[in-house]
């Protein structure tokens, strides 16, 4: 078992990085579980992030990650590419335990572990990320002008997807494997009275086509088995997102889709001490941008509640 530590930060996306920041920047030696395969979080895996102030022509996604892990470091934050696999958050010394079954001890955590957004599970969705397929339309919409575009799912994350991006788009169809959405009313009506947005009810998507970029899809029809080909150059894939937040169930309160709750405008959980920020609370905003904004919340939440002990 190690000495007690200041601060425990788990999750290395924007949130983990930034709050890495500023507690390492108040000398605070923060300790960070990057995770094991997923360091640097969600934009490790995409190309272009044009929407990160400060970066006048973009920048790539692992770049800029890198670029946040090397300036959490300069200062002095301890990374760990692990992951955490047990938590005890309750008490005044909060323990975490990585995969070598050590045991960490802190006064603080903060929890900025993300969440994943859901997957269709098929052959060349991962491989085409940033090459036509996407999970954000905020993130990736401006590419796609005047160009032939799906978005997938039902809910309102979707149809709001499918209406941002018409803006943009020569035409967008909607890939719902039923006839009914489970969109909010007045979402649905601004969609069918949008020219651009088209329907393919009862269809879903069986083959992502592209070598280097997107091509087209194929669609199946869910009642009659017909398959029909999409030709699309985007596809967004808008199927929910799951916040990762197992390792805290029991202990920090979540809510009815499993995000972190806290005590908003503060990143205080349930549980003194312990904070949250990023992905694994907003289901509204999802943007690098926030969750670094919401990860130095946390790091001066947590700079306080520390200085209040002393
Ligand atoms: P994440 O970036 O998801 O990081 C969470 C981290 O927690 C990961 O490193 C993971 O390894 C770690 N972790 C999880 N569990 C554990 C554990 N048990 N132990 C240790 N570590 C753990 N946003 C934009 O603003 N602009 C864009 O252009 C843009 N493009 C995107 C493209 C793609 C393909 C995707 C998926 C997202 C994109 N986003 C974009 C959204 C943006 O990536 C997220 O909003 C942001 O990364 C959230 O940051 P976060 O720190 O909360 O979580």
């Amino acid at each position: 078992m190690s000495d007690v530590r200041n601060v425990i930060i788990i999750g290395s996306g924007p949130a983990g990085y930034t709050a890495a920041l500023y507690t390492a920047r108040a000398s605070l030696n923060p300790l960070v579980f990057e995770g094991a395969v997923t360091a640097g979080g969600a934009l490790m895996n995409t190309t272009e992030v044009e929407n990160f102030p400060g970066f006048r022509d973009g920048i790539m996604g692992p770049d800029l990650m890198d670029n946040m892990r090397a300036q959490a470091e300069r200062f002095g934050a301890e990374l760990v590419p692990d992951d955490v696999v047990a938590v005890d958050l309750t008490g005044e010394i909060k323990t975490v335990t990585d995969t070598a079954g050590t045991v960490h001890r802190a006064k603080a955590v903060i929890v900025t572990t993300g969440s994943q957004h859901r997957k269709l599970g098929l052959p060349n969705e991962d491989t085409l990320s940033g090459r036509g397929v996407s999970w954000c339309a905020t993130c990736d919409g401006f590419f796609f002008k005047d160009q032939d575009i799906a978005v997938v799912g039902g809910g309102d994350t979707a149809i709001e997807e499918a209406t941002f991006l018409s803006r943009f788009a020569k035409s967008v169809t909607i890939v719902h494997r039923r006839d009914t959405l489970r969109a909010s009313k007045a979402m649905q009506e601004r969609a069918f009275a949008d020219p651009k947005i088209k329907f393919a009810w009862d269809n879903e998507v069986t083959e992502i086509h592209g070598e280097q970029k997107l091509s087209g899809l194929t669609l199946r029809n869910t009642k009659t088995g017909e398959t029909t080909a999409l030709p699309v150059t985007g596809l967004f894939i808008a199927v929910g997102h799951d916040p990762r937040t197992e390792l805290f169930k029991g202990q920090l309160d979540l809510d009815e889709e499993g995000y972190l709750k806290v005590d908003a405008p503060s990143t205080r959980t349930n549980l003194t001490g312990v904070f949250g920020a990023g992905d694994v609370v907003d289901h509204t905003y999802r943007q690098a941008i926030t969750a670094a904004g919401t990860g130095c919340s946390a790091a001066l939440d947590a700079e306080r509640f520390l200085a209040a002990l002393a």
